[in-house]
């Protein structure tokens, strides 16, 4: 008998987590105005809100926090850390951050100006707001593909050539880089193959524009090009991770994702002129350049973590158990988007609640259900995470309404899996009886997605 593919860790230490009543679950989410962001946690039963900052560190990585130097300046933490990002991802020059977004305001104070376009795959929602925050413009040039969820096609992360030439051509003395997220959060935690990051590189050079990767996710893209691309079968994690930002000039990194950390990020970059001007805005908004709002504990878990992430078995183990969950949800007939991502289920909501009208915010509404239906908190990748035109204050509606369940690293068994997909079923079943969704009664002027407040209609 073959035997059966199971997770590359064992479990050391527990968190408890507590079931509610559904009539518990009705009062808190009325409570918290319908936002999900407003639960608290302890009344979360599993929680897919996010996989950022929310996985197991390992017993390596605990202890290197123990190995912290809290040296303000020059600390061997700093050293360890950048180090690694030198050896794994190949840059000369490393600016720590406390998160993701904080390496794009960095980064994107030197870059971005007034009236700029930065083309790229489907922008993250933190990229977009420090974009459009500089009154410049994000311009989406992923592959008509992307937008189909039910094509499975391997690369939906992919950059769309002929739309990327359009706008370097046609305004390329406005583009001060072109940016590739990998993986490609918005549309679906989907990878960029490495064919297109070099098509892309070669664009670059021709119009001589710099290129960004926004990397949160750049481990499970890498896992993806092994088991996906043609002649990469052979290579290792490591050798794919470096060719994939061997095409790049500089990287923004959420250390949260793909670091397995709970909280840090850093920029990484080959130009010194480049790294001396970040430095000055690294020091006003992060802290000194060998720190940079962490904690020398926290340099140590990432540096650490950077190798746990590019093992191959630690990859294998991740993403299986997101395709655990998404066969049993295309099992039971839920509409999804296909192939499944590295790091998320994306649940197509326009296709499950086909009776709730767009201005009512489909996949919000499922969430909510969901959230009722059995503890589970998802999150809303639709048209109150597309905000409004910055211009024209209009709501923006996507191509895609999406309930997006995150899967925290090393965190959850397959059990809860289980029970998320039966918590769907259930949903499922009832869907023509869903009709109507929600309105919004309040809203930040940017990034209105964490604070919104919801009413029932
Ligand atoms: C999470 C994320 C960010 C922002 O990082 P934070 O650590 O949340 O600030 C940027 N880009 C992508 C693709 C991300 O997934």
């Amino acid at each position: 008998m073959e035997l059966p593919f199971a997770e590359s860790f064992r479990i050391k230490m527990v968190e408890p987590i507590r079931r509610t009543t559904r009539a518990e679950r009705e009062q808190f989410i009325r409570e918290a105005k319908f936002n999900l962001f407003n639960l608290k946690s302890a009344n979360v039963f599993i929680d897919l809100l996010t996989d950022s900052g929310t996985g197991a560190m390992s017993d390596r990585q605990w202890s290197e926090m123990m190995l912290g130097d809290e040296s303000y300046a020059g600390a061997s933490s700093f050293f360890k850390f950048r180090d690694a990002i030198r050896d794994i991802m190949g840059f000369e020059y490393v600016l720590p951050c406390h998160q993701g977004r904080a390496a794009e305001n960095v980064l994107f104070s030197v870059l971005v100006k007034e009236g700029h376009l930065v083309p790229g795959n489907s922008h993250f929602d933190t990229t977009k707001g420090h974009i459009e925050f500089r009154k410049a413009k994000a311009v989406d040039c992923t592959i008509d593909e992307a937008f189909d969820t039910t094509l499975a096609h391997p690369f939906k992360g992919n950059i769309d050539l002929v739309k990327l030439e359009k706008v370097l051509a046609e305004n390329g003395d406005r583009v001060p880089f072109i940016i590739f997220t990998i993986t490609c959060n918005s549309s679906g935690g989907q990878p960029v193959s490495l064919a297109n990051m070099k098509a892309v590189r070669q664009l670059a050079d021709k119009y001589g524009k710099k290129i960004v990767m926004d990397s949160a996710r750049f481990a499970e893209n890498a896992y993806f090009i092994k088991v996906r691309e043609d002649g990469c079968q052979n290579k290792s994690i490591r050798e794919i991770v470096k060719e994939m930002f061997s095409y790049a000039d500089a990287i923004t990194m959420s250390a949260k994702k793909d670091a397995i950390v709970n909280i840090g990020g850093f920029i990484a970059m080959r130009d010194k002129d480049l790294f001396d001007k970040a430095s000055v805005f690294e020091i006003i908004y992060e802290g000194y350049i060998t720190y940079g709002g962490l904690a020398g504990r926290d340099l140590n878990a990432i540096a650490r973590g950077l190798y746990e992430a590019t093992e191959f078995d630690y990859l294998e183990t991740r993403v299986r158990q997101v395709e655990y969950l998404g066969n049993k949800l295309m099992a039971m007939g839920i509409p999804i988007q296909q192939p499944v991502g590295g790091h998320a289920i994306f649940v197509d909501a326009k296709r499950f609640l086909p009776n709730v009208r767009k201005e009512e915010f489909v996949a919000q509404t499922l969430a909510v259900h969901l959230y009722v239906e059995a503890g589970v908190r998802g999150v809303e990748i639709g048209a109150i995470l597309a905000d409004r035109d910055p211009v024209t204050r209009e709501n923006r509606y996507p191509e895609l309404e999406l309930m997006r369940l995150a899967i925290p690293r090393r965190v959850y068994t397959n059990n809860h899996m289980d029970v998320v997909a039966a918590g769907l079923k259930n949903i499922w079943d009832r869907r023509s009886t869903i009709k109507t969704g929600f309105k919004i009664v309040r809203e930040a002027p940017i990034m209105r997605h964490f604070t919104v407040e919801l009413e029932k209609i």
